[in-house]
């Protein structure tokens, strides 16, 4: 995992290729490294290299979480990972020898329909609400969810407690079946897929009462979801095996957690900075003054100097949201608006009008004369 390569140089193609480009180098390099074909020693472990980086960045999905995230998205042990296929809800995320060898044969290699053979379960996808603060500071948390299992009664085989699943009489165990079908030239024999059994060579007889015969039951499912600090709207994980069971003994599919992260009132946040707008009287923007700023990390005490301007922006350094990859904690950027009193007192309104005077302008007295040379004061934007 440490020196794993980068994927992109893997397939020996830019960071902005495009997907026919992808195909492409993939198609070269499963050729060129393919063990049937290449007798070096190192070429299987190339093969397997370059399949592994075709499955992700053949992926638009995975592929954006490739390029967010780095291997880390593709590792299901990360802190329950930072998810490998992101997306692909369809199931059947995993892309095994036998799907290469559809890709070579174009899946028409006779076998490519095998009812028996064991399928990866179908991925789930949950989405977990966090507040605008869960989502900087992460959290543990418990989802539960509804999903097909193996059934306990009869553990999968669909037959009656007691029972086993038979060869089917039809077919007597092969799945296929020789039906005369009329033709322009004449009758031809072709083969079909058994309708009894549907392929799988064996027949129910007497039904599980607990699945009635499908082998598989809904159950509610909880597990522990360790939210990463700075994940933000529409980031996900893969729990690699809390999908839904496998058919014929193949594994769980994985769950997909997507996070869906609540706005805040107070605060905006890019990535991993935080803006913050603060009001400021026209007072405190002449004379300086120390203000308490609200933070995802509690106050902060925010020197404002004398002549501050209406939108100046301030740096809080470190009072941001951390990187999801990095750790590393942004700033919270705060943006003084220096705010016109809508209503004053005969006393504020003397001691501004004093004031204008002082620096020499002649105030009239209409109100929106008087606002809009206090304003030419202070604004200067
Ligand atoms: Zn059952
Ligand atoms: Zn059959």
């Amino acid at each position: 995992m440490a020196n794993k390569r980068d994927y992109y140089e893997v397939l020996g193609v830019s960071r902005d290729a495009s997907d026919a480009e992808i195909k492409k180098a993939y198609r070269k390099l499963s050729k060129k490294y393919h063990p049937d074909i290449n007798q070096e020693p190192e070429a299987a472990e190339k093969f397997k290299e370059v399949a592994e980086a075709y499955e992700v960045l053949s992926d638009s999905q995975k592929r954006a979480a490739y390029d967010q995230y780095g291997h880390a998205s593709t590792d299901p042990n990360f802190g329950q990972g930072f998810g490998g296929g992101f997306g692909g809800f369809s199931g059947g995320a995993g892309f095994g020898f036998d799907d290469i060898f559809d890709t070579f044969f174009g899946g028409a290699s006779g076998q490519s329909r095998r009812p028996n053979a064991p399928r990866k379960g179908n991925d789930l996808q949950y989405r977990l609400n966090l507040t605008f603060e869960e989502a900087i500071f992460g959290k543990e948390t418990t989802i539960k969810y509804n999903r097909n299992e193996e059934c306990r009664t009869c553990h999968g085989s669909g037959a009656k407690e007691g029972t086993e699943p038979v060869t089917c009489h039809k077919c007597h165990g092969t799945g296929v079946i020789q039906v005369e079908r009329n033709s322009p030239f004449g009758r031809v024999m072709t083969q079909a897929t058994c309708d009894v059994c549907g392929g799988t060579g064996k027949e129910i007889k007497e039904k599980c009462t607990t699945c009635h015969g499908s082998g598989i039951e809904t159950v509610s499912h909880t597990v522990k979801v360790t939210v990463p600090a700075g994940v933000e709207e529409g980031n996900q994980i893969r729990l690699a095996g809390q999908g839904e069971s496998g058919a014929n003994g193949g594994p769980y599919g994985d769950l997909y957690v997507v996070f869906i992260v609540e706005s805040s009132k107070e605060f905006k946040r890019e990535g991993s900075e935080i803006y913050y707008n603060l009001p400021i009287t026209f007072s405190q923007a002449a004379l300086g003054d120390e203000i308490q700023v609200p933070t995802v990390h509690g106050k902060v005490k925010l020197k404002i100097p004398a002549g501050t301007q209406t939108g100046t922006t301030f740096r809080l350094k470190g009072k941001g949201a951390p990187n999801v990859r990095t750790g590393h904690i942004g700033d919270q950027q705060v943006t003084v608006k220096v705010v016109t009193p809508s209503k004053l007192n005969d006393k504020q309104r003397e001691l501004f009008k004093e004031l204008a005077q002082e620096m020499g302008s002649n105030v009239k007295e209409q109100e929106g004369g008087f606002f809009d040379k206090m304003r030419d004061i202070f604004n200067h934007d």
